[in-house]
């Protein structure tokens, strides 16, 4: 079972995607919106995003900017007439892409070699005696339980996710709190302290001059 976001607004093809997701097992949530589709994100981490081009008030390619952070795989819908952002689509950073109108039964097929191709390399991760366990939302170092919160995970998250790649207090704030949260980057600097310390993660997660912090997993 997996929980996938199919992001579309027409009615008719979200509902059909999601009758027949259900039916092999996987629960949806439908959004006919792009101004909504980053806090459903952020409520809940989907396994994977069915992701149309054309939307209301953000399009496909704007929230896959957003999106491809987070490491999320994501099935790009377009149509006919777009055949450009096809390449575009794939160039943004999407797993595949599926042509409207299409048959419901290959996009079913195709979401669940997606979702395989990453369950077997991105549900654990492992660095030095850590040990993340996504779908389950929980983290062992040398064997025993730590306990983080919310955002902590999803901080750590957002980290594995961008590997070795620096990413500014500003865009960490962003994905972990939302767009919208006025709070301070201060926030992500106390976070970040948390999660060293409990994670022993002090020679791992290397702040970066004047931008931010980096999780280092080259050797
Ligand atoms: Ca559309």
């Amino acid at each position: 079972m997996a929980y996938l976001l199919v992001v579309e607004d027409e009615p008719a093809i979200a509902d059909l995607i999601a009758m027949n997701l259900k039916l092999v097992g996987h629960e949806t949530l439908l959004i006919g919106d792009g101004n909504e589709v980053m806090n459903a994100v952020l409520n809940r981490t989907p396994d994977l995003i069915i992701l149309d081009v054309m939307l209301p008030n953000k399009d496909g390619f704007a929230l896959m900017q957003e999106i491809s952070p987070l490491g999320i795989p994501v099935i790009f819908l377009t149509a006919k007439s777009q055949l450009d952002d096809k390449i575009a689509g794939l160039r943004a950073g999407a797993d595949d892409y599926m042509v409207k109108p299409f048959a419901i039964i290959e996009l079913v097929t195709r979401v669940e070699t997606v979702l395989k191709r990453y369950r077997e390399y991105s549900n654990i991760f492992r660095l030095d005696g850590l040990e993340v366990r996504m779908d389950e939302h929980k983290v062992l170092l040398d064997g025993e339980e730590v306990e983080l919160t919310v955002k902590e995970f999803a901080l750590l998250e957002i980290l594995i996710a961008n590997q070795n790649l620096a990413l500014s207090r500003e865009k960490l704030l962003a994905l972990v709190w939302g767009a919208d949260f006025l709070g301070e980057t201060r926030t992500i600097d106390v976070h970040i302290q948390k999660l060293r310390k409990k994670l022993c993660l002090e020679k791992r997660i290397r702040t970066v001059y004047k931008v931010g912090y980096r999780l280092e997993v080259t050797p």
